[in-house]
């Protein structure tokens, strides 16, 4: 009686330890070339397009997207910006959730659990610049390594904090692995296929990221070098820049760059370029 009371427990114990032994077994593998997955992390409503130097008569639209991404690569995950409304501020039972003036439909957790990954999955995090439509689920990702440059972390950490952002929704990177990124272009998996480049001008150390992928080709993500693509059409730089002179150095030294690489310029807050482009699951390879 006793011996199969224990075997009882014992299968029990069992049975409860298969459905994680699966979960883990089901864990998305890498894949064995670069992708890319672009996220709907929502959209901003923008109140006055006077500070980037346009009329509303110049856009196609004053509304602004809010994409996140997620590189996949065979060595480990990067996200690239993180929206702006945290997950934390979507109420249980679904519906869209805000912040400020973006709102966002879905959590993306939710978003990135369909493509078989959870945030605690992921190898590094980083940001194009720390602005609060940038770093809005930054705490989701606390266990990555943070690859970041240094007057971005100070600003982000500054006493009084700075009114351009919400510390709240990064708070939990201060006590994560960090990498302060010194070099101009950072080569994150060392094959120079996700390159971080400097970028500064719209915030003090801004960077876009660089993606060589085999089918698509070379990519550049803007992160806010530009925002509406009227700017560089028009070539008009923002009143709000962090430094003008900055920003505009680094757009010129971008177009070349583009023009050596040929690689395609997402503007991420374009928001009629990225209603076009092919959201997850569907990815860019
Ligand atoms: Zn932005």
């Amino acid at each position: 009686m006793k011996n199969y009371r224990v075997l009882c427990v014992l299968l029990l114990a069992i049975s409860a330890a298969a459905p994680s032994a699966t979960a883990e077994q089901r864990k998305t593998q890498p894949p064995r070339s670069v992708r890319l997955y672009v996220f709907d992390c929502g959209s901003l409503d923008i109140p006055d397009v006077a500070p980037y130097q346009l009329k509303k008569e110049e856009l196609a639209t004053t509304v602004m997207s809010v994409p996140c991404f997620l590189v996949a690569h065979p060595k480990g995950t990067l996200m690239w910006d993180v929206g702006a409304v945290p997950d934390s501020a979507f109420k249980p039972g679904g519906g869209a959730a805000t912040l400020r003036y973006a709102t966002s439909a879905r959590p993306l957790a939710a978003r990135l659990a369909e493509i078989g990954y959870a945030p605690a999955d992921i190898t590094y995090l980083a940001f194009s610049h720390f602005h609060w439509d940038h770093v809005g689920n930054a705490n989701l990702f606390a266990s990555a390594t943070w690859l970041v440059r240094k007057l971005e972390r100070d600003i982000m950490f500054a006493d009084p904090p700075s009114p351009r952002t919400e510390p709240a929704n990064y708070s939990a990177l201060k006590n994560s692995k960090t990498v302060i990124v010194t070099k101009d272009d950072y080569d994150v998996f060392g094959d120079a296929a996700v390159v971080l480049k400097s970028t500064p001008g719209h915030s003090p150390d801004h960077q876009v990221l660089f993606l060589k992928l085999a089918k698509t080709g070379p990519i550049l993500l803007s992160g806010d070098l530009y925002h509406y693509p009227e700017e560089r059409k028009l070539n008009r730089v923002p009143t709000t820049e962090f430094n003008v002179a900055q920003t505009v150095a680094s757009r010129a030294a971008v177009e070349a760059f583009l023009k050596k690489t040929r690689a395609q310029l997402w503007i991420q807050h374009d928001f009629t370029a990225n209603a076009k482009l092919k959201k997850a699951p569907e990815f860019y390879d």
